[in-house]
Protein backbone atom coordinates (compact mmCIF):
# COMPACT_ATOMS: atom_id res chain seq x y z
CA UNK A 1 0.00 0.00 0.00
CA UNK A 2 1.53 3.56 -0.63
CA UNK A 3 0.92 6.33 1.54
CA UNK A 4 -0.83 9.17 1.07
CA UNK A 5 2.08 11.45 0.53
CA UNK A 6 3.64 8.98 -2.14
CA UNK A 7 0.00 8.86 -4.12
CA UNK A 8 -0.09 12.24 -4.12
CA UNK A 9 4.13 12.63 -5.33
CA UNK A 10 3.24 10.59 -8.03
CA UNK A 11 0.09 11.97 -9.43
CA UNK A 12 1.72 15.49 -9.09
CA UNK A 13 4.41 14.85 -10.98
CA UNK A 14 1.74 14.78 -14.09
CA UNK A 15 0.47 18.43 -13.37
CA UNK A 16 0.42 20.29 -16.52
CA UNK A 17 2.51 23.60 -16.41
CA UNK A 18 -0.85 26.60 -16.39
CA UNK A 19 -2.02 28.03 -19.90
CA UNK A 20 -3.05 31.22 -19.68
CA UNK A 21 -5.98 33.23 -21.49
CA UNK A 22 -6.47 36.61 -21.20
CA UNK A 23 -9.98 37.58 -19.36
CA UNK A 24 -11.50 40.95 -18.43
CA UNK A 25 -10.49 42.07 -15.07
CA UNK A 26 -14.41 41.68 -14.14
CA UNK A 27 -14.60 38.10 -14.96
CA UNK A 28 -11.26 37.39 -13.28
CA UNK A 29 -12.73 36.82 -9.37
CA UNK A 30 -10.95 33.77 -8.03
CA UNK A 31 -9.17 32.96 -11.34
CA UNK A 32 -5.24 32.50 -10.71
CA UNK A 33 -3.24 34.84 -12.14
CA UNK A 34 -0.72 33.42 -15.01
CA UNK A 35 1.20 36.71 -15.07
CA UNK A 36 3.35 39.08 -12.89
CA UNK A 37 1.72 42.49 -13.22
CA UNK A 38 3.77 45.39 -12.75
CA UNK A 39 2.42 48.98 -12.84
CA UNK A 40 3.46 51.56 -15.27
CA UNK A 41 1.96 54.13 -13.25
CA UNK A 42 1.83 56.01 -9.98
CA UNK A 43 -1.15 55.50 -7.68
CA UNK A 44 -1.81 57.95 -6.54
CA UNK A 45 -0.77 60.10 -10.22
CA UNK A 46 -0.19 63.20 -7.82
CA UNK A 47 0.15 64.43 -4.27
CA UNK A 48 -3.52 65.09 -3.78
CA UNK A 49 -5.71 65.84 -0.34
CA UNK A 50 -7.29 63.35 2.10
CA UNK A 51 -9.61 65.72 3.25
CA UNK A 52 -11.84 68.82 2.42
CA UNK A 53 -9.98 71.74 3.84
CA UNK A 54 -6.92 74.07 2.89
CA UNK A 55 -3.95 73.52 1.08
CA UNK A 56 -0.95 75.29 3.10
CA UNK A 57 3.00 75.54 3.84
CA UNK A 58 2.99 73.99 7.26
CA UNK A 59 5.73 76.78 8.52
CA UNK A 60 2.95 79.20 7.94
CA UNK A 61 0.09 77.61 10.25
CA UNK A 62 -1.01 78.09 13.65
CA UNK A 63 -3.75 78.92 16.30
CA UNK A 64 -5.56 81.70 15.24
CA UNK A 65 -3.39 82.57 11.61
CA UNK A 66 -5.28 83.91 9.23
CA UNK A 67 -4.24 83.14 5.73
CA UNK A 68 -5.48 84.94 2.20
CA UNK A 69 -7.37 82.35 0.03
CA UNK A 70 -6.41 82.02 -3.58
CA UNK A 71 -9.08 79.74 -4.48
CA UNK A 72 -10.07 76.44 -4.41
CA UNK A 73 -9.31 73.39 -6.46
CA UNK A 74 -12.15 70.42 -6.69
CA UNK A 75 -11.17 66.69 -7.00
CA UNK A 76 -10.66 66.28 -11.06
CA UNK A 77 -9.61 69.69 -11.48
CA UNK A 78 -5.50 70.92 -11.79
CA UNK A 79 -4.67 73.88 -9.33
CA UNK A 80 -3.67 76.66 -10.73
CA UNK A 81 -1.59 79.18 -9.00
CA UNK A 82 0.95 78.37 -6.14
CA UNK A 83 0.51 78.50 -2.19
CA UNK A 84 3.05 81.27 -1.55
CA UNK A 85 3.87 82.39 2.01
CA UNK A 86 0.52 83.90 3.75
CA UNK A 87 -1.55 82.19 1.54
CA UNK A 88 -3.91 78.57 1.31
CA UNK A 89 -6.26 77.20 -1.36
CA UNK A 90 -9.07 75.56 -0.92
CA UNK A 91 -9.12 71.36 -1.51
CA UNK A 92 -11.69 68.75 -2.14
CA UNK A 93 -10.85 65.51 -1.00
CA UNK A 94 -8.83 63.61 -3.68
CA UNK A 95 -7.84 67.37 -5.46
CA UNK A 96 -4.20 67.63 -6.50
CA UNK A 97 -2.34 69.73 -3.95
CA UNK A 98 -1.04 72.57 -5.65
CA UNK A 99 2.37 73.77 -6.19
CA UNK A 100 4.15 75.54 -3.13
CA UNK A 101 1.93 73.72 -0.53
CA UNK A 102 2.78 70.77 1.46
CA UNK A 103 0.62 69.88 3.94
CA UNK A 104 -3.77 70.41 4.32
CA UNK A 105 -5.48 71.49 7.21
CA UNK A 106 -9.00 69.91 7.22
CA UNK A 107 -12.24 72.01 6.89
CA UNK A 108 -13.30 71.58 10.31
CA UNK A 109 -9.97 73.05 12.07
CA UNK A 110 -10.77 76.53 10.16
CA UNK A 111 -12.88 79.77 10.05
CA UNK A 112 -14.28 81.01 7.07
CA UNK A 113 -16.22 84.28 8.78
CA UNK A 114 -14.09 86.79 6.80
CA UNK A 115 -14.46 86.47 2.57
CA UNK A 116 -11.19 85.56 0.61
CA UNK A 117 -9.34 84.72 3.87
CA UNK A 118 -9.29 81.63 6.64
CA UNK A 119 -8.32 81.28 10.32
CA UNK A 120 -6.47 77.97 11.38
CA UNK A 121 -7.56 76.81 14.40
CA UNK A 122 -4.19 74.76 14.98
CA UNK A 123 -0.60 74.87 13.72
CA UNK A 124 -0.08 71.95 10.76
CA UNK A 125 2.36 69.16 10.61
CA UNK A 126 4.61 68.68 7.02
CA UNK A 127 2.67 66.41 4.89
CA UNK A 128 -0.03 66.20 7.10
CA UNK A 129 -3.20 65.26 4.88
CA UNK A 130 -1.49 64.87 1.83
CA UNK A 131 -1.56 61.64 -0.07
CA UNK A 132 2.13 61.26 -1.75
CA UNK A 133 2.01 60.67 -5.31
CA UNK A 134 2.99 57.08 -5.55
CA UNK A 135 2.93 55.94 -1.85
CA UNK A 136 -0.21 53.19 -2.82
CA UNK A 137 1.92 51.68 -6.17
CA UNK A 138 5.17 53.58 -7.88
CA UNK A 139 5.69 52.68 -11.20
CA UNK A 140 7.45 49.49 -11.69
CA UNK A 141 6.53 47.89 -8.89
CA UNK A 142 5.02 44.56 -9.15
CA UNK A 143 1.62 44.85 -7.37
CA UNK A 144 0.43 40.86 -7.94
CA UNK A 145 2.97 38.10 -9.05
CA UNK A 146 1.69 34.65 -10.78
CA UNK A 147 -0.61 32.21 -8.70
CA UNK A 148 -2.25 35.13 -7.02
CA UNK A 149 -5.71 33.69 -6.52
CA UNK A 150 -7.16 37.02 -7.13
CA UNK A 151 -10.15 38.45 -4.86
CA UNK A 152 -12.36 41.14 -4.84
CA UNK A 153 -9.36 43.42 -3.24
CA UNK A 154 -6.74 42.19 -6.28
CA UNK A 155 -9.61 43.56 -8.82
CA UNK A 156 -9.74 46.61 -7.66
CA UNK A 157 -5.78 46.81 -7.41
CA UNK A 158 -5.72 46.41 -10.98
CA UNK A 159 -7.99 49.35 -11.86
CA UNK A 160 -6.36 51.35 -10.02
CA UNK A 161 -3.87 50.97 -12.40
CA UNK A 162 -6.10 51.52 -15.22
CA UNK A 163 -5.91 47.43 -16.06
CA UNK A 164 -9.28 46.35 -18.02
CA UNK A 165 -7.73 42.55 -18.67
CA UNK A 166 -5.31 40.19 -17.33
CA UNK A 167 -3.77 36.69 -18.05
CA UNK A 168 -5.22 34.04 -15.93
CA UNK A 169 -4.77 30.09 -16.28
CA UNK A 170 -7.45 28.20 -18.35
CA UNK A 171 -9.66 26.46 -15.99
CA UNK A 172 -8.96 23.01 -16.54
CA UNK A 173 -12.12 20.93 -18.19
CA UNK A 174 -12.85 17.94 -16.03
CA UNK A 175 -15.06 15.25 -17.09
CA UNK A 176 -16.80 13.20 -14.80
CA UNK A 177 -17.97 9.75 -15.33
CA UNK A 178 -20.07 7.62 -12.72
CA UNK A 179 -20.29 3.70 -12.98
CA UNK A 180 -22.27 0.72 -11.74
CA UNK A 181 -25.20 -0.79 -13.23
CA UNK A 182 -27.39 0.52 -9.95
CA UNK A 183 -26.72 4.24 -9.82
CA UNK A 184 -29.38 6.13 -12.01
CA UNK A 185 -29.93 10.20 -11.55
CA UNK A 186 -32.41 12.07 -9.24
CA UNK A 187 -35.11 12.51 -11.47
CA UNK A 188 -36.43 8.92 -12.36
CA UNK A 189 -38.02 6.80 -9.87
CA UNK A 190 -35.90 4.30 -8.03
CA UNK A 191 -36.81 0.60 -8.79
CA UNK A 192 -35.64 -2.41 -5.90
CA UNK A 193 -32.17 -2.15 -5.84
CA UNK A 194 -31.22 0.99 -7.51
CA UNK A 195 -29.65 4.47 -6.13
CA UNK A 196 -29.74 7.80 -6.73
CA UNK A 197 -26.22 9.09 -7.84
CA UNK A 198 -24.69 11.58 -5.48
CA UNK A 199 -21.36 11.56 -6.81
CA UNK A 200 -22.19 13.15 -10.13
CA UNK A 201 -23.38 16.05 -8.35
CA UNK A 202 -20.33 16.42 -5.57
CA UNK A 203 -17.67 15.76 -7.71
CA UNK A 204 -19.29 18.48 -10.05
CA UNK A 205 -19.16 21.04 -7.21
CA UNK A 206 -15.87 20.56 -6.27
CA UNK A 207 -14.27 20.64 -9.43
CA UNK A 208 -15.91 24.02 -9.87
CA UNK A 209 -15.45 25.27 -6.53
CA UNK A 210 -11.61 24.08 -7.00
CA UNK A 211 -11.42 26.18 -10.44
CA UNK A 212 -11.94 23.62 -12.77
CA UNK A 213 -14.50 23.58 -15.04
CA UNK A 214 -17.24 20.18 -14.71
CA UNK A 215 -18.26 17.81 -17.31
CA UNK A 216 -21.09 15.76 -16.93
CA UNK A 217 -20.01 12.73 -19.07
CA UNK A 218 -22.73 10.35 -17.86
CA UNK A 219 -23.12 6.72 -16.39
CA UNK A 220 -20.96 3.51 -17.68
CA UNK A 221 -22.82 0.33 -16.70
CA UNK A 222 -20.66 -2.14 -15.00
CA UNK A 223 -19.60 -3.62 -18.53
CA UNK A 224 -15.45 -3.23 -20.16
CA UNK A 225 -16.97 -2.42 -23.55
CA UNK A 226 -19.97 0.15 -22.30
CA UNK A 227 -17.18 1.92 -20.02
CA UNK A 228 -14.58 2.02 -22.65
CA UNK A 229 -16.69 4.03 -24.76
CA UNK A 230 -17.51 6.51 -22.14
CA UNK A 231 -14.49 6.66 -21.11
CA UNK A 232 -13.41 7.54 -24.40
CA UNK A 233 -15.85 10.37 -25.31
CA UNK A 234 -15.10 11.74 -21.75
CA UNK A 235 -10.80 12.17 -22.49
CA UNK A 236 -11.81 13.43 -25.94
CA UNK A 237 -13.34 16.81 -24.37
CA UNK A 238 -11.41 16.98 -21.19
CA UNK A 239 -7.65 17.91 -19.47
CA UNK A 240 -8.79 15.23 -16.54
CA UNK A 241 -10.86 12.52 -16.31
CA UNK A 242 -12.42 11.33 -13.05
CA UNK A 243 -14.55 7.66 -12.38
CA UNK A 244 -16.37 6.86 -9.40
CA UNK A 245 -16.94 3.36 -8.38
CA UNK A 246 -15.99 0.24 -9.96
CA UNK A 247 -12.39 0.40 -9.03
CA UNK A 248 -12.33 -2.17 -6.08
CA UNK A 249 -11.78 -5.69 -6.68
CA UNK A 250 -14.87 -6.87 -6.93
CA UNK A 251 -16.30 -8.72 -10.03
CA UNK A 252 -17.95 -5.77 -11.86
CA UNK A 253 -14.90 -3.60 -10.94
CA UNK A 254 -14.29 -2.65 -14.69
CA UNK A 255 -12.85 0.53 -14.41
CA UNK A 256 -8.79 0.19 -14.22
CA UNK A 257 -9.33 -2.73 -17.07
CA UNK A 258 -11.11 -0.01 -19.11
CA UNK A 259 -8.24 2.38 -18.47
CA UNK A 260 -5.81 0.31 -19.81
CA UNK A 261 -8.02 -0.37 -23.17
CA UNK A 262 -7.63 2.72 -23.55
CA UNK A 263 -3.60 2.69 -23.83
CA UNK A 264 -2.98 4.47 -20.17
CA UNK A 265 0.03 3.24 -18.19
CA UNK A 266 -2.14 2.40 -15.04
CA UNK A 267 -1.52 2.63 -11.58
CA UNK A 268 -3.86 0.75 -8.93
CA UNK A 269 -3.27 1.70 -5.95
CA UNK A 270 -4.03 0.68 -2.43
CA UNK A 271 -3.86 3.64 -0.30
CA UNK A 272 -3.25 3.54 3.14
CA UNK A 273 -6.11 5.64 4.04
CA UNK A 274 -9.76 5.52 5.91
CA UNK A 275 -12.13 6.29 3.85
CA UNK A 276 -11.12 5.85 0.15
CA UNK A 277 -8.46 3.31 -0.53
CA UNK A 278 -8.73 2.23 -3.97
CA UNK A 279 -7.74 4.45 -6.41
CA UNK A 280 -6.24 4.42 -10.23
CA UNK A 281 -4.31 6.77 -11.77
CA UNK A 282 -3.26 6.62 -15.37
CA UNK A 283 -2.37 8.81 -18.15
CA UNK A 284 -3.99 8.60 -21.83
CA UNK A 285 -3.25 10.73 -25.03
CA UNK A 286 -5.90 13.62 -25.08
CA UNK A 287 -7.50 15.14 -27.89
CA UNK A 288 -4.45 17.76 -28.73
CA UNK A 289 -1.88 15.08 -27.66
CA UNK A 290 -1.67 16.19 -24.47
CA UNK A 291 -1.78 13.59 -21.72
CA UNK A 292 -4.70 13.46 -19.80
CA UNK A 293 -4.99 11.96 -16.49
CA UNK A 294 -7.62 9.44 -14.91
CA UNK A 295 -8.64 9.51 -11.95
CA UNK A 296 -10.27 6.20 -10.34
CA UNK A 297 -12.08 7.79 -7.76
CA UNK A 298 -14.01 4.96 -5.14
CA UNK A 299 -17.66 4.76 -5.39
CA UNK A 300 -18.31 5.67 -1.86
CA UNK A 301 -19.91 8.87 -1.67
CA UNK A 302 -17.75 9.84 1.51
CA UNK A 303 -14.43 8.34 0.11
CA UNK A 304 -15.01 9.96 -3.24
CA UNK A 305 -14.95 13.22 -2.18
CA UNK A 306 -12.09 12.13 0.30
CA UNK A 307 -10.10 10.71 -2.33
CA UNK A 308 -10.53 13.48 -4.68
CA UNK A 309 -9.74 16.49 -1.70
CA UNK A 310 -6.34 14.58 -0.73
CA UNK A 311 -5.59 13.93 -4.91
CA UNK A 312 -7.33 15.86 -7.13
CA UNK A 313 -8.01 19.05 -5.95
CA UNK A 314 -4.27 19.63 -5.49
CA UNK A 315 -3.72 18.34 -9.15
CA UNK A 316 -6.13 21.05 -10.47
CA UNK A 317 -4.92 23.59 -8.02
CA UNK A 318 -1.49 23.03 -9.67
CA UNK A 319 -2.54 22.83 -13.06
CA UNK A 320 -3.79 26.28 -12.02
CA UNK A 321 -0.70 27.38 -11.13
CA UNK A 322 -1.66 27.82 -7.49
CA UNK A 323 1.73 27.54 -5.63
CA UNK A 324 -0.68 26.80 -2.63
CA UNK A 325 -2.39 23.96 -4.19
CA UNK A 326 -3.32 22.27 -0.71
CA UNK A 327 -6.09 22.93 1.73
CA UNK A 328 -5.36 24.68 4.74
CA UNK A 329 -4.78 22.70 7.91
CA UNK A 330 -5.74 24.13 11.56
CA UNK A 331 -5.13 22.98 15.16
CA UNK A 332 -7.59 22.26 17.48
CA UNK A 333 -9.20 20.42 20.52
CA UNK A 334 -10.98 17.40 19.99
CA UNK A 335 -14.16 17.77 21.62
CA UNK A 336 -15.09 13.59 21.86
CA UNK A 337 -13.43 9.89 21.11
CA UNK A 338 -13.41 8.91 17.81
CA UNK A 339 -12.25 5.38 17.54
CA UNK A 340 -10.99 3.57 14.83
CA UNK A 341 -8.04 1.05 14.47
CA UNK A 342 -4.96 2.12 13.28
CA UNK A 343 -2.29 1.08 10.46
CA UNK A 344 -4.30 3.43 7.93
CA UNK A 345 -4.57 7.50 7.91
CA UNK A 346 -7.36 8.32 9.18
CA UNK A 347 -9.55 11.01 8.27
CA UNK A 348 -12.35 12.05 10.41
CA UNK A 349 -15.65 14.32 9.57
CA UNK A 350 -15.44 17.07 12.03
CA UNK A 351 -17.56 20.28 12.19
CA UNK A 352 -15.42 22.95 13.72
CA UNK A 353 -16.16 25.86 16.21
CA UNK A 354 -14.87 28.53 17.63
CA UNK A 355 -14.53 27.74 21.73
CA UNK A 356 -12.93 30.21 24.75
CA UNK A 357 -9.68 28.62 23.96
CA UNK A 358 -9.64 28.06 20.26
CA UNK A 359 -11.32 25.84 17.26
CA UNK A 360 -13.17 22.68 18.71
CA UNK A 361 -13.67 19.58 16.57
CA UNK A 362 -16.17 17.32 17.03
CA UNK A 363 -16.96 14.01 14.79
CA UNK A 364 -19.85 15.26 12.51
CA UNK A 365 -21.63 11.85 12.75
CA UNK A 366 -21.34 8.59 11.80
CA UNK A 367 -17.81 8.02 9.89
CA UNK A 368 -18.87 5.61 7.52
CA UNK A 369 -17.61 5.87 4.50
CA UNK A 370 -21.10 6.01 2.95
CA UNK A 371 -22.51 8.77 5.55
CA UNK A 372 -22.44 12.29 3.22
CA UNK A 373 -24.36 14.13 5.98
CA UNK A 374 -21.50 13.66 7.49
CA UNK A 375 -19.43 15.78 5.07
CA UNK A 376 -22.27 18.17 5.13
CA UNK A 377 -22.50 18.55 9.11
CA UNK A 378 -18.65 18.96 8.90
CA UNK A 379 -16.57 21.46 7.87
CA UNK A 380 -12.98 19.55 8.18
CA UNK A 381 -11.36 16.26 8.26
CA UNK A 382 -9.44 15.09 10.84
CA UNK A 383 -6.08 13.85 10.08
CA UNK A 384 -4.25 10.96 11.95
CA UNK A 385 -1.40 9.32 10.73
CA UNK A 386 -1.25 6.04 10.32
CA UNK A 387 1.23 4.91 13.07
CA UNK A 388 -0.72 7.02 15.41
CA UNK A 389 -3.33 5.59 17.68
CA UNK A 390 -7.03 6.56 17.97
CA UNK A 391 -7.88 10.28 19.01
CA UNK A 392 -9.15 10.96 22.67
CA UNK A 393 -11.16 13.81 24.18
CA UNK A 394 -8.90 16.78 24.97
CA UNK A 395 -6.06 15.95 22.35
CA UNK A 396 -4.72 18.39 19.67
CA UNK A 397 -5.32 17.19 16.58
CA UNK A 398 -4.81 18.88 12.90
CA UNK A 399 -7.59 19.16 10.65
CA UNK A 400 -7.41 19.61 7.21
CA UNK A 401 -10.48 22.51 6.36
CA UNK A 402 -12.36 21.96 3.20
CA UNK A 403 -15.28 24.47 4.11
CA UNK A 404 -14.36 27.66 6.50
CA UNK A 405 -18.08 28.31 6.79
CA UNK A 406 -17.06 28.00 11.05
CA UNK A 407 -14.90 30.93 10.92
CA UNK A 408 -18.62 33.08 9.98
CA UNK A 409 -20.91 30.73 11.77
CA UNK A 410 -20.90 32.95 15.10
CA UNK A 411 -24.45 34.66 14.51
CA UNK A 412 -22.69 37.65 17.17
CA UNK A 413 -22.28 41.18 15.69
CA UNK A 414 -18.24 41.24 14.98
CA UNK A 415 -17.64 44.10 17.41
P1 LIG B 1 -18.24 0.47 -6.13
O1 LIG B 1 -16.87 0.95 -5.85
O2 LIG B 1 -18.61 0.61 -7.56
O3 LIG B 1 -18.42 -0.94 -5.63
O4 LIG B 1 -19.22 1.39 -5.30
C1 LIG B 1 -19.14 1.45 -3.89
C2 LIG B 1 -20.42 1.99 -3.32
O5 LIG B 1 -20.64 3.30 -3.80
C3 LIG B 1 -21.65 1.20 -3.74
O6 LIG B 1 -22.51 1.13 -2.63
C4 LIG B 1 -22.24 2.04 -4.84
O7 LIG B 1 -23.61 1.84 -4.96
C5 LIG B 1 -21.92 3.43 -4.38
N1 LIG B 1 -21.86 4.34 -5.52
C6 LIG B 1 -21.19 4.15 -6.66
N2 LIG B 1 -21.36 5.18 -7.51
C7 LIG B 1 -22.15 6.06 -6.87
C8 LIG B 1 -22.69 7.35 -7.21
N3 LIG B 1 -22.46 7.90 -8.41
N4 LIG B 1 -23.45 7.97 -6.28
C9 LIG B 1 -23.68 7.42 -5.10
N5 LIG B 1 -23.21 6.21 -4.71
C10 LIG B 1 -22.45 5.54 -5.59
MG1 LIG C 1 -19.93 -0.16 -8.76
Amino acid sequence: MLTIDQALERILAHTPRPRPERVAVEDALARVLAEDVRSDVDVPPWDNSAMDGYAVRAEDTGEDVTLRLLGTVGAGASADGEVTAGTAMGVMTGAPIPNGADSVVMLEDTDRSRSGQVALRIRAREGQHVRRRGEDVAVGDVVLTAGAVLGPAALGLLGSIGRTEVAVARRPRVAIVSTGDEVIRPGTPLRPGQIWSSNHLSLAGWVRASGGISIDAGTAPDDLEATVDVLRRAVADADAVLTTGGVSVGHYDVVKEAFGVLGAPIDFWKVAMKPGKPLAFGLVPGGDGRAVPLFGLPGNPVSCVVNFLQFVRPWLRGALGDPRPYLPVVDATLADDLRDGSGRARLFRVALEQGPDGLVARAAGLQSSGVLTGLVRGQGLLLVAAEAPSPSKGDRVRVQVFDDVWSRSDPGYPW
